[in-house]
C-alpha cells in the first residue's frame, strides 16, 4: 500500500514536471537575452527537455567537435510522432524511391554555423520551448530536428572573448571592446574553416558527423540561422538569384510561400527585413544549397548583429540593438517555418517524392579514369554523401572529355569509376559533376565552378547515353612481403596520399630519395619524383624493413622491390640527380597580416591530411625568433602584409633566405614581397578600362564585376620537369579566387596560363580580369642566394576541397630544393 502510494506521487510529480517545463529563463537562471549562454548551458538546457519531456524530445549526440564539444541534435514532437519516429524517417525515406506513404513534414533547424553569430543558439532554446508548449499543435503532423549549435568551438570562442572583455553593465557604444573581435573571431571552427562552406566537401568532423544523420533525415525544410552587419534589417527567403538550374519550381514557390508568412509577423511588429537579395543559390556548399540539392527547401536567414554586437550596440542610425530584438527575429522566424510546414505537410510528401524521381538530365553518366589514389579519395568523398557508383568494363566512351573541353572519347577499364546520373542522388551528382554550372545571373560572392574531375585531377567523361559498369570493388591494402636483399624500393609520387606515406617515413626516421630525371628500370619506366627507399641509405635504422612495411601497409601503397641502383636508361640512384628528401622543420605565420581562412587551412593539412609537424609562429613576435632553426617558412594569403612588411622585416626574410631558407608565399603576401625591394616576381600593371565615363549610377554593380573573379576554373600550362610540378601531367586545372596577376619571372615559370588560358573552362570571370590574367604566373619559384621562394598566387588548399592543387604543396615542403 506505502509502495504504492510512492509510486503514485513519484507519477505524479514527474507529470507535473512535464506539464510545467522550465523556459529557458527560467532554467539558465537569467532572462534569455541578458547573458551569452556557453555551450555546455545550452547542452544542459537540452538535456533537461530530453529528460523532463522524454515522450516529445529525443536527444542524440551525434560527434564532438576538435576541441571535444558535444554536437546535438534534438527531436521534437508530439508524444505520438516520437513514439514512432523510426517509422516516419524509414516511411520518408522509402519515398525518394517513389514508394511510402508518408504524411508528416521534416523540419530541420540549424543554429550558428558561424559561432560568432551567437543570437542563434539563444534562439534555439525559446523556439524548442515554444515548439513544446504554446505551439505544440504545429508538432501533430511535423517533426522539428533542432542542431542547437554547429559549430560550439567557434561559438564559446566567441561567447568567452565577449564575457572576458565586455563592461560591466554592457556598453553600446560601438567604440568600446566588446564589439571589436580580434584576428581570430569565433565565426569559423577550430581550425578557422568557415562550416557554411564545406557542406558538399566535409573536410571538417563537424560536418562529416552530421552529414551521417541528414542523410538518414533528408529534411523537407531546411533553416540556416546566420547573422550580419550590425546595420543591416532581417534577410529571409525568397533567396536572390542566380538559382542552379536544377532547383525546381516548387522548390522556388516555397521558398516565397515561406519568406510571406514571416512577413506576416515582421509586418505586424514593424520589423524591417529584404528577400531576394545578396544571398543566392548556387555554390552547393552551403547550409540551404547542400539541403536544397537533397530535395528539401533550403533557407538561410540573416538577423543583423554578429560578432559585433553583443549584448546592445547603438546602430549607424541611432538606434540600440539588443541581443533581446535579435533573439526575437530569430524565434519569429524559427516558429513560422514551422508553422508553414505543418500546414503544407502533404505538399512537401509529394513534392518530395516528385523531386526524387528520374530528372533525365542531359549527362547520364560521368566515367572517371586516373590514378588510383585519387580515385580512392573520391570514392570517399561519394560514400558519405550515399552517391552510388561502379566499375567500368574494357570499352570506349564518347562524351563531353573535361580534359579538352571537347567532344572526345576515352577508353575505360576495371579501374575507371562511373558515376550513373540516375539515381537518388542524381541531382547532386549533376551539381557536382556537371562541367560548368550554369549560371541564370553572374552577380554571386562566392565561387561559380567546383566541378569534381578537375579538383581531383581526373580524366573525365559526360556521356549523354548511360554507360554500364560492374560492382565496384574496393582497392585492398599492399601486402607484399618486402625482401632484405632488395637493394631499394620504388614507389610513384603523384597524390596527396603519396605525400602522406612520405610525411610518415620521414618521421619515422627512413631516409627517401627522389629523381630529377626520368629513368627505366627492368622493362619500366619511372617519372621524375619517384620516391626510391634504399638500403644504403637506411642501414643504420634497427628497424627499416619492418617500419617501412608498416607504413607501406597504412598507406595502402605499392612498393616495387630493385635488386640494382644500376638503371637501364636515365641516372642511377647514387647520380647527383637523385636527391635526398630532406627531413624539414617548419614555420608557419599566424596572425594579423595573414587571414585566418587562409591560416586555418595550412594548419588543417599539417594536422589533419599531411600529418606533419610544425611550428606556428605569430606575427606578434616573428621578430624575435631565430629563423635560421627552420627550414622553410610559409606564409598564408591575407591583406594585412603591406604594414606588416615593414623594411626590416623584408631586409631578414631576404637574407634568411640568401642562407638557404625556403620561403613558401601564397596569394596576398605575394605582393608585399615583390617589387623594387623585394624578390624578383612583379605585379601585372592593371590596365585602366578607359570607356568609364558618363556611367549611370544604376548598374554600377554590373560593370564593377567586370573586374572580378569570384572563383573559376581554368587550363593552366605545367613545366613537370621542375621539382614543384612533380607527379604532374603538363596541364592543371587551377581554380583562379581573385584578379590578382603577376608577370612570369626570367626562370622557374612552373605553373602559368598562356597566350588565350584567360577564359575559365568553368565559370565566371570578367572581361577586364581575363585580359588581366593573360600569360601571367600561377605557381612558379625563384631561386635566390642558397634558398628559394615560391610563390603560389592561387590557393590549391583553398577551403581544403581542391585534392589534386595539394601535391603542389607538398612538392613545395620536400621536392623544392
Ligand atoms: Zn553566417
Amino acid at each position: 500500500m506505502k509502495k504504492a502510494l510512492l509510486l503514485f506521487a513519484l507519477l505524479a510529480m514527474v507529470n507535473a514536471l512535464a506539464q510545467e517545463l522550465k523556459s529557458p529563463s527560467e532554467f539558465l537562471g537569467y532572462e534569455l537575452g541578458t547573458q551569452f549562454t556557453r555551450h555546455h548551458e545550452v547542452v544542459d538546457y537540452y538535456q533537461y527537455l530530453a529528460k523532463v519531456a522524454p515522450d516529445r524530445v529525443q536527444l542524440n549526440e551525434y560527434g564532438k567537435t576538435n576541441e571535444r564539444r558535444p554536437l546535438l541534435l534534438a527531436y521534437v514532437s508530439s508524444a505520438e510522432n516520437i513514439k514512432n519516429l523510426e517509422n516516419i524517417r524509414a516511411e520518408h525515406l522509402k519515398n525518394t524511391s517513389g514508394e511510402g506513404n508518408p504524411s508528416k513534414a521534416i523540419v530541420w533547424l540549424s543554429y550558428n554555423v558561424h559561432g560568432n553569430e551567437s543570437v542563434s543558439t539563444e534562439a534555439s532554446m525559446q523556439t524548442t520551448y515554444e515548439l513544446l508548449t504554446t505551439k505544440s499543435d504545429y508538432l501533430e503532423n511535423t517533426v522539428v530536428l533542432v542542431d542547437p549549435c554547429i559549430n560550439p568551438d567557434g561559438r564559446d570562442r566567441y561567447v568567452n572573448w565577449y564575457n572576458e572583455t565586455k563592461n560591466t553593465p554592457n556598453n553600446v557604444d560601438p567604440n568600446s571592446k566588446e564589439h571589436h573581435e580580434g584576428w581570430l573571431s569565433g565565426r569559423a571552427n577550430h581550425y578557422m574553416f568557415d562550416l557554411n562552406r564545406d557542406w558538399a566537401w566535409l573536410t571538417q568532423v563537424e560536418s562529416q558527423q552530421r552529414l551521417k544523420f541528414f542523410n538518414k533525415w533528408l529534411p523537407h525544410v531546411h533553416v540556416d540561422f546566420h547573422e550580419q552587419g550590425v546595420d543591416n534589417p532581417y534577410y529571409f527567403s525568397p533567396a536572390a538569384e542566380p538559382y542552379h538550374e536544377v532547383i525546381t519550381d516548387f522548390q522556388r514557390d516555397f521558398q516565397k510561400t515561406v519568406g510571406k508568412n514571416h512577413a506576416r509577423y515582421f509586418d505586424a511588429n514593424g520589423w524591417f527585413y529584404f528577400t531576394k537579395e545578396v544571398f543566392d543559390l548556387l555554390y552547393p556548399s552551403y547550409g540551404d544549397t547542400y539541403p536544397t540539392y537533397n530535395g528539401g527547401i533550403g533557407m538561410t536567414y540573416e538577423q543583423g548583429g554578429s560578432g559585433r554586437a553583443g549584448l546592445g550596440i547603438i546602430t549607424s542610425i541611432g538606434d540600440t540593438l539588443t541581443l533581446k530584438d535579435r533573439i526575437a527575429h530569430h524565434h519569429t522566424t524559427g516558429l513560422s517555418t514551422v508553422e508553414v510546414a505543418s500546414k503544407n505537410a502533404q505538399k512537401l510528401n509529394d513534392e518530395f517524392k516528385k523531386f526524387y524521381t528520374n530528372k533525365n538530365f542531359t549527362y547520364k553518366s560521368y566515367v572517371l579514369n586516373g590514378d588510383q589514389d585519387k580515385i580512392d579519395a573520391l570514392t570517399r568523398l561519394l560514400d558519405q554523401h550515399e552517391i552510388t557508383y561502379q566499375a567500368g568494363r574494357q570499352a570506349t566512351v564518347k562524351g563531353f572529355r573535361y580534359k579538352t573541353g571537347k567532344t572526345g572519347s576515352m577508353k575505360t577499364s576495371s579501374n575507371s569509376l562511373i558515376i550513373p546520373g540516375d539515381q537518388s542522388k542524381g541531382t547532386l551528382v549533376k551539381v557536382l559533376f556537371e562541367p560548368n554550372a550554369k549560371l541564370s545571373d553572374s552577380v554571386t560572392y562566392d565561387i561559380t565552378a567546383w566541378s569534381l574531375p578537375h579538383a581531383y585531377g581526373l580524366d573525365a567523361i559526360a556521356t549523354t547515353t548511360a554507360v554500364s559498369g560492374t560492382a565496384y570493388a574496393k582497392t585492398e591494402s599492399a601486402t607484399t612481403n618486402l625482401s632484405e636483399s632488395s637493394y631499394a624500393f620504388l614507389t610513384d609520387w603523384n597524390s596527396m596520399n603519396d605525400a602522406r606515406f612520405l610525411a610518415e617515413l620521414i618521421q619515422e626516421n627512413i631516409r627517401v630519395r627522389y629523381n630529377y630525371k626520368p629513368f627505366t628500370l627492368d622493362g619500366k619506366s619511372y617519372p621524375r619524383g619517384t620516391l626510391i627507399i634504399a638500403k644504403g641509405d637506411n642501414k643504420n635504422h634497427k628497424a627499416y624493413l619492418g617500419t617501412l612495411q608498416k607504413v607501406a601497409e597504412k598507406h595502402n601503397k605499392n612498393l616495387t622491390p630493385a635488386q640494382t641502383g644500376f638503371v637501364d636508361s636515365g641516372k642511377d640512384f647514387g647520380s647527383g640527380w637523385v636527391q635526398v628528401v630532406n627531413d624539414v622543420k617548419i614555420a608557419v605565420l599566424s596572425g594579423e597580416p595573414t587571414s585566418t581562412l587562409r591560416f586555418g587551412e595550412i594548419w588543417h593539412f599539417f594536422e589533419q591530411q599531411l600529418h606533419y609537424p610544425f611550428a606556428l609562429i605569430d606575427a606578434d613576435y616573428m621578430n624575435r625568433v631565430d629563423l635560421s632553426e627552420y627550414d622553410v617558412l610559409v606564409l598564408p594569403g591575407g591583406w594585412g602584409y603591406r604594414r606588416f612588411m615593414k623594411e626590416d622585416t623584408l631586409k631578414d626574410l631576404k637574407e634568411w633566405v640568401r642562407n638557404g631558407g625556403k620561403l613558401i608565399a601564397m596569394g596576398g603576401s605575394i605582393d608585399a614581397i615583390s617589387g623594387e625591394k623585394g624578390f624578383g616576381l612583379n605585379k601585372k600593371e592593371i590596365k585602366k578600362d578607359s570607356a568609364h565615363t558618363m556611367r549611370p549610377f544604376d548598374g554600377s554593380e554590373r560593370e564593377r564585376i567586370k573586374n572580378a573573379i569570384t572563383g573559376a576554373i581554368f587550363k593552366t600550362k605545367v613545366d613537370n620537369t621542375h621539382p614543384l610540378a612533380f607527379g604532374y601531367d603538363d596541364n592543371y586545372f587551377t581554380l583562379k579566387l581573385g584578379n590578382d596577376a603577376f608577370d612570369y619571372m626570367s626562370e622557374g615559370n612552373v605553373v602559368y596560363l598562356e597566350e588565350k588560358q584567360n577564359k575559365p573552362v568553368s565559370g565566371f570571370a570578367g572581361s577586364i580580369a581575363q585580359k588581366n590574367i593573360n600569360k601571367t604566373l600561377v605557381f612558379g619559384v625563384e631561386d635566390f642566394g642558397r634558398g628559394s621562394v615560391v610563390y603560389m598566387v592561387d590557393n590549391p588548399l583553398f577551403r581544403g576541397f581542391w585534392e589534386n592543387g595539394k601535391l603542389f604543396f607538398a612538392n613545395a615542403l620536400f621536392m623544392v630544393d
